[in-house]
């Protein structure tokens, strides 16, 4: 199957309904949001979600996320609840995603069986369009090969599903750069599930009670259900072996310059640290305190690590709190809770 990519703004509506009528047709198509690239079906499709399974070699018992072009629509797909309006009223659309009871007409397929649906309203223009353009709710998991980090431009998308999907909406990079907030909800209270841009303290402004689902920080125990399938798995991994590192920044670099003599690595090193390392296989995430640009540029970073062929990769242990909760949770993920130093001992 030949893979097309086409430029489009929200006003190509020429592009967006050619995407419509391959979604409408049972096809998928692969489109930007301002989280990472989604991979489309449509939602009331049981085969075409299906096939979203079989482009990305994903396991079929982790659900996909609904998308919607106006936070209403969820009432055609899920029982809804004030609270559910209240959080749509101060983050949608944009980069939250709400676990609701699901409605009969969505196919099993699409939430694994769950008697659950999760649903999201995107901010991106294109992705908003498409959806309305297209008159379906979208089912859309991220647009990489399964295990691959997400992609955060058309390039990540093609080079992960050339020559399986007809059709590849290219909106420019990512604007946020990793997954949406994945949350439930329970009378009042609100579990983070998977933390994104919309960080707990946001949603402290909605809900006083705001908790993190244990999977979100620590690796599930033998046996541990997760409350969110997609936890389970290993992720966002690149080739390399990465490793992230739990000290001061001084023996960060003495830690790194050390094996830069032995080792084919590459290093994840704030901006600052660039000159303190061997201009090799250099990695850098921005500047240490600027974590939005961090997260923006994450899933790349790992990708590019694949790029230029290192064995391993070393990086900061990221912080575990606030904006930076997000990186923490791929990060640590990515390196199979490989951790050194600090409370972890050596390795
Ligand atoms: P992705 O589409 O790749 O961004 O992954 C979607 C994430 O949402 C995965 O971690 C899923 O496990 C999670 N998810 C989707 N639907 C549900 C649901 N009904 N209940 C819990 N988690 C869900
Ligand atoms: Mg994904």
């Amino acid at each position: 199957m030949e893979t097309k990519i086409f430029k489009a703004t929200k006003d190509d509506l020429n592009i967006l309904k050619e995407a419509s009528e391959l979604l409408n047709s049972g096809k998928l198509v692969a489109f930007p949001t301002e989280t990472v690239y989604g991979l489309g079906a449509n939602a009331y499709d049981s085969e075409a979600c299906k096939s979203i399974f079989s482009a990305k070699g994903r396991p079929s018992d982790n659900p996909l996320i609904v998308h919607v072009s106006k936070p209403e629509d969820a009432e055609n797909i899920a029982y809804t609840c004030p609270l559910y309006y209240e959080l749509a009223k101060a983050f949608m659309p944009g980069p939250l995603t709400v676990i609701l009871p699901k409605k009969d007409i969505i196919p099993s397929e699409v939430t694994a069986g769950l008697d659950t649906v999760a649903i999201r309203c995107p901010k991106n223009e294109v992705a908003n369009k498409l959806i309305e353009v297209s008159g379906i709710p979208i089912a859309a998991p991220s647009a990489n090969s399964s295990g691959k980090p997400s992609p955060t431009s058309a390039k990540h998308v093609y080079d992960d599903l050339n020559g399986k999907i007809p059709m590849i909406l290219d909106g420019g990079d990512s604007e946020f750069g990793v997954e949406s907030t994945v949350i439930t909800i329970k009378d009042d209270v609100i579990t983070i599930l998977r933390p994104g841009s919309v960080t707990p303290k946001m949603l402290e402004g909605v809900s006083k009670k705001v908790q993190i689902a244990s999977a979100v920080k620590e690796e599930l125990k033998a046996g541990e259900k997760a409350l969110s399938p997609g936890m389970k798995y290993k992720h966002y991994a690149p080739k390399a072996s990465l490793y992230l590192i739990d000290d001061t920044y001084i023996n960060f670099i003495e830690f790194v310059k050390e094996k830069q003599k032995t080792e084919n690595c590459g290093v994840m090193c704030y901006d600052e640290e660039i000159s303190s390392f061997e201009n090799k296989n250099l990695l850098p995430v921005g500047e240490e305190k600027n974590i939005k640009k961090q997260t923006k540029k994450l899933f790349n970073l790992l990708r590019k690590a694949d790029d230029i062929g290192v064995d391993t990769v070393y990086a900061h242990l990221p912080k575990d709190d606030g904006e930076s909760l997000a990186i923490y949770n791929r990060m640590i993920r990515a390196c199979a809770h490989r951790v050194i130093g600090g409370k972890n001992g050596e390795d």
